[in-house]
């Protein structure tokens, strides 16, 4: 029961001094319910295939089939509303929006699915109660420490429940036991039966997946 099937795909840039090949004829299966951690070093494609992963960016060739559907096939606002109905992100920097509230950056995606006021709050408080952040709803995110910050980005996340969480290097700007926290909450949502993908740099945050993939020079080792 695969969720993410990704064959022969590949991605270059140009640049105005030449081209560089970030994946080279990467295939990949994701089941249903699976965790997945992809390392490698810098520069290697992991954030080139974290975009194409969750529809962000398009391969130039081979076949990415998200639930059965072949991505080539579907419309910009069908792809826009796999991301915003499946897809949560989690990301290095957080990603916050500075002058909204604790609990209004969590309710905000919500908005753009049009679901009432009254669910929205409801959703999004029952996801900050899982990550700890009952006490801190009105306040903003530079009041918070990063660790705090990222977890109201996985509340942000969890909030709409997506089948499949893609969180790229969610603990590179965290201190150890903050990113202990995370991964814990990563952790969890995979044993919801959710679909997790996790991109980093620290093997001991990719022994929390069940299995390890790595990306170097735009290929994929299993
Ligand atoms: P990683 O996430 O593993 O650090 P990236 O996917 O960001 O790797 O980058 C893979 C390669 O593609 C690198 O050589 C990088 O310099 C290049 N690259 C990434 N994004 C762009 C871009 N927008 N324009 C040009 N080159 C890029
Ligand atoms: P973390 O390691 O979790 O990222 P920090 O070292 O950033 O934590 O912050 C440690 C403590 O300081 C946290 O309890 C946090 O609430 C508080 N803190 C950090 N930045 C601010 C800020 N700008 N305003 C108020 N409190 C802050």
């Amino acid at each position: 029961n695969a969720l993410i099937n990704a064959a022969d795909i590949s991605r270059h840039y140009t640049m105005a001094d030449g081209t560089v090949q970030a994946l080279d004829n990467v295939s990949l299966t994701v089941n249903v319910g699976e965790f997945i951690a992809i390392t490698g070093p810098s520069g290697s494609g992991k954030s080139t295939l974290m975009n194409i992963l969750g529809l962000l960016d398009t391969c130039d060739s081979g076949t990415y089939m998200f639930s059965g559907l072949d991505t080539k096939t579907l419309a910009d606002n069908e792809l826009s509303r796999i991301r915003n109905e499946r897809i949560g992100f989690i990301f290095q920097s957080f990603n916050l929006i500075p002058t909204l509230s604790v609990v209004e950056n969590v309710a905000l995606p919500l908005t753009y699915r049009g679901i009432p006021t009254a669910k929205r709050l409801e959703r999004s408080l029952s996801a900050l109660e899982a990550v700890g952040l009952s006490g801190r709803l009105s306040h903003k995110p530079y009041e918070l420490s990063g660790g705090q910050q990222q977890r109201v980005a996985i509340a942000r996340a969890i909030a709409a429940d997506p089948d499949l969480i893609l969180a790229d290097e969610p603990c590179g700007n965290l201190d150890s036991r903050s990113g202990k926290e995370v991964m814990e909450l990563l952790l969890s949502r995979h044993k919801c039966g959710k679909t997790v993908i996790l991109i980093t740099h620290s093997l001991s945050d990719a022994k929390y997946a069940d299995r390890i993939l790595t990306v170097c020079d735009g290929k994929l080792y299993k």
